[in-house]
């Protein structure tokens, strides 16, 4: 995908505001030479920025307008180091908020739905991301934040919910207690709007049916306004992110050399018109490809594939790259086993090499030693690795309203 002549306009602008502004990223250009772009190869050569950028920056050292134009900060955490600060101003607010509801509408959400917002409100960008799109698009918001599963169900019946906003885990959460429950027909649900997490297909299939829901996958991160930038349509076919706010790259993520259409890479996103903490080629560190044909709705916003995994996620066993999501893959493939699963990797002093050991749930129906060989096979011939597979009742692996953490490498403990 090309810039096209107005994107590079706006970044040209981004460029030149940053440099005035003096923050960190002006800095950053001045000692570049980077003064400016007017075509495509001035705007490959400025450099990529990342997380530990804005951890360097930190609190406020790329907010690039004066304090009296900031209306609210966000923040997204990390494993190490500085906390990540976005500021806002009143147009970024209402931008995302704008996307947003470009969101619900692609989704055929409208304003006599009512929607119910699980993810957490507070410094991070879910819940309020929700709502204000919620509001913009004139739909009523149930702000109900995470947790409290009996709240919620109650509020779901009582109050007639027709679109479910929710991690993935925490939608099947929801969708595991109301079939416990035998709640079903109780539920007014019609849309689930699923952020911040990839997800199996087993798993989204076990939600559409146990919800009797349509499901929306929703992209989006803190440094780049926050979840809602982009959605899958009624097509299901990859997610279309909003080009008028955003330039979308994928980069191979060793090389950091820019990739054609459709070939698999690191996303990397510019932000065309945000003032507050504008972002010139930021790595995102998700792997996706662009998804080149245009698209059977019609939209000609550019399509992102579901997103893959994490280059930081990518797990490496007798030099084999893996990634969680294709174990995910041959978890589905194999019957009476549930999506949650859990990879630990640990080295065997005596033998010296790697061991993996997959722990997987499976219903009590099938056999547990006939469903470990099978994913012991798949994997054999999938990955050309044999893992060891341990295979515990459903529900026996722990559940999580946020990301769950599902790969644990023992090698360097
Ligand atoms: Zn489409």
């Amino acid at each position: 995908m090309r810039i096209n002549e107005e994107q590079l306009e706006l970044v040209d602008r981004q460029i030149k505001r940053i440099i005035a502004s003096g923050n960190y990223y002006s800095e950053v250009y001045q000692k570049a030479g980077i003064t400016g772009v007017s075509t495509q190869e001035d705007f490959e050569k400025i450099p990529f920025t990342d997380k530990a950028d804005l951890r360097n920056a930190y609190p406020l050292g790329i907010q690039a307008v004066p304090d009296e134009d900031v209306v609210r900060i966000h923040s997204s955490s990390g494993t190490t180091g500085n906390p990540v600060i976005i500021p806002y101003t009143a147009k970024d607010v209402d931008d995302w908020a704008t996307m947003f509801a470009r969101c619900y509408e692609i989704a055929g959400i409208t304003s006599s739905d009512r929607i119910q917002i699980t993810p957490g409100y507070g410094l991070w960008t879910a819940g309020i991301g929700f709502q204000a799109g919620c509001e913009k698009l004139g739909a009523m918001a149930i702000p109900m934040g995470p947790g409290n599963t009996d709240k919620q169900i109650q509020m779901m019946i009582d109050l007639k919910s027709t679109v479910i906003c929710a991690t993935s885990s925490y939608a099947l959460l929801l969708a595991e207690e109301i079939n416990k429950r035998g709640l079903k027909d109780q539920i007014c649900l019609k849309k689930g709007v699923i952020g911040s997490e990839r997800w199996s297909d087993a798993k989204r299939q076990y939600i559409a049916r146990e919800l009797g829901i349509e499901l929306y996958d929703i992209y989006g991160l803190t440094e780049i306004y926050g979840p809602g930038i982009g959605i899958n349509c009624a097509g299901q076919t990859g997610m279309h992110i909003f080009d008028d706010y955003l330039y979308l790259e994928i980069i191979d993520p060793v090389t950091g050399e820019v990739l054609p259409d459709g070939q698999e890479g690191e996303i990397v996103i510019t932000t065309l018109v945000k003032e507050g903490a504008p972002l010139i080629r930021f790595r995102t560190h998700d792997l996706s490809r662009i998804i080149p044909e245009e698209c059977s709705c019609g939209l000609h916003y550019p399509r992102l594939a579901t997103i893959k995994g994490r280059s930081d996620d990518m797990f490496k066993v007798h030099g084999v790259n893996m990634f969680p999501s294709q174990v995910e893959e041959i978890l589905g493939l194999v019957d009476g086993v549930s999506s949650e699963y859990k990879i630990d990797i640990a080295h065997d002093e005596s033998k010296n090499r790697d061991i993996i050991m997959i722990t997987a749930e499976a219903e009590g129906r099938v056999d547990f030693q006939e469903t470990g060989e099978k994913i012991k096979k798949l994997f054999k011939s999938r990955m050309n690795v044999t893992p060891k597979v341990s295979i515990v009742s459903l529900n026996t692996l722990p559940r999580s309203e946020k990301k769950t953490k599902r790969v644990f490498d023992h090698r360097e403990d």
